[in-house]
């Protein structure tokens, strides 16, 4: 944030620090002109008002992992303020209030080396890796959200779904919460229904992954309920999240912004972004999630359920690239939601890890359409680049899964099939058509799926007229 370090995830520990994010003696911050047009990114895109001119402040506290004691954050001048963001949950909008949206350096981590947990306690010994320290790390606070009821579990997911999202399509973070690039600290308090006044709250530390949002709400929720149906407080505090168990513990209690001794920090001008560049940096903006789902749902004719169903898959971005590819929206919804879908499912992976990428499931659809697959051996197919048989053309040829077209070696097929069933061959020869379907059968598997059933029925009821 205030030094040129490299940000890269995993690098050696220790390798991508300098003085400044040391906080070596002598050392001066200088800020990041790119992580303020980030954070004004951000801010515009969730509905803020940009400040014209702001400090940075020095928040005081001991911390083994950062090494300057004490970090350069923003206090109660921050960058953004006053946006929203809506999020929809079975069908109801719900409006997420943003307080701010500020900018500061991120600590360094501790490794805690030998015990069981990997925590601190019963460790032999810990180590720390200052990489992460200075790197620029935007928090977005929301406002309480009011009325969400047995629903917020859901909306919490919803939101830092929608957010994660929009810092994607914004360009400003590859929003890889298992690396730590997106975090959430998530907070929850009850109140008696129609209250208007909040309950006490706890924040939940620790909590890396979409699913562990939804838990840990809904954790939270059901402890606060037993303490106050037994007639007692709740206490304001820091919980951390297992991720093992779904559960919290306590952890300390809630500092007071008192404790921090905050003061504007000496060290750095005031920031105040220019109107025109902020106005340059709106203008830029990408098209938002909202607003391209609601023209992708437009452009597909899908109703709402379908979208859902289509953004909840994760196979939104996928079927877009689909057709963008060359595949209708039918042809690429059908493949990813049905055969990748059940594929996906039965290997334990997200959509967008399997080895089949959108312009390969294009060229299937396309060759379907060609007639020179069908659904089976389109399947065949699907099967073969899981198996990393390489391209679509490349396993139709390996395999020999395209239809037969040439009728003469269909012929072949469908005399054999009249030979071996007399029987049923005198029946269509007096008018009984329906029996030609055992015939059709024979000749499938005789060509192991490839022939086109519609033309095997055609040359029978030709050949017995
Ligand atoms: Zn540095």
């Amino acid at each position: 944030m205030f030094c040129g370090c490299l940000t890269a995830f995993g690098a050696q520990p220790n390798s991508a620090v300098c003085p400044v994010c040391l906080g070596l003696p002598g050392s001066l911050p200088v800020a990041n002109r790119a992580a303020i047009e980030y954070t004004i990114r951000i801010g515009l895109a969730l509905n803020c008002s940009i400040a014209t001119w702001c400090r940075f402040a020095r928040k005081n506290y001991f911390y083994p992992d950062m090494p300057k004691d004490f970090q350069i954050s923003q206090y109660d001048e921050p960058l953004c303020t006053d946006g929203w963001l809506y999020v929809t949950v079975e069908g109801q909008s719900f409006r997420v209030g943003i307080e701010r949206v500020h900018l500061e350096e991120d600590t360094g981590k501790s490794l805690h080396v030998g015990g069981a947990t990997g925590r601190i306690h019963g460790a032999d010994y810990s180590l720390v890796d200052y990489n992460r320290a200075g790197i620029p790390l935007v928090e977005v606070v929301t406002k309480p959200v009011p009325d969400t009821g047995a629903l917020a579990p859901d909306v919490a997911r919803a939101y830092v779904t929608e957010l994660r999202d929009l810092l994607r399509a914004l360009d400003v973070s590859d929003v890889r919460m298992e690396e730590g690039s997106l975090r959430c600290d998530v907070n929850t308090s009850l109140a008696p229904r129609g209250s208007a006044e909040w309950g006490t709250r706890t924040e939940t530390k620790n909590v890396n992954s979409l699913r562990s949002v939804e838990r840990a709400v809904r954790f939270e929720i059901e402890r606060q309920a037993a303490v106050l149906d037994a007639g007692r407080r709740v206490v304001q505090e820091t919980r951390h999240f297992h991720e093992d168990h779904g559960n919290t513990t306590s952890g300390r209690s809630k500092e007071e912004a008192q404790d921090y001794r905050y003061f504007p920090e000496p060290d750095l001008v005031p920031v105040a972004p220019d109107a025109g560049w902020v106005e340059e940096i709106r203008a830029s903006l990408p098209e938002l999630p909202a607003a391209r789902r609601a023209r992708l749902q437009a452009e597909w004719g899908l109703s709402d359920q379908d979208m859902t169903w289509l953004t909840n898959a994760g196979a939104l971005e996928l079927v877009s690239q689909t057709v963008a590819a060359g595949a209708t929206p039918a042809e690429a919804r059908k493949w990813w939601l049905g055969e990748l879908a059940r594929h996906a499912n039965a290997l334990g992976v997200e959509l967008a890890d399997l080895p089949i990428t959108p312009g390969q499931v294009a060229r299937v659809s396309e060759l379907v359409r060609a007639g020179t697959l069908n659904d089976q051996l389109a399947r065949q197919v699907f099967e073969g680049m899981l198996a990393g048989e390489g391209e679509p053309d490349a396993i139709i040829e390996a395999r020999g899964v395209a239809i037969v077209t040439d009728d003469s070696a269909l012929n072949e097929a469908v005399d054999a099939a009249i030979a071996a069933n007399p029987d049923v061959a005198a029946k269509i020869r007096d008018g009984k058509t329906a029996a030609a379907g055992a015939l059709v059968g024979e000749v499938m598997k005789a060509t192991r799926g490839r022939a086109d059933a519609t033309r095997v029925r055609e040359l029978i009821l030709t050949r017995l007229a």
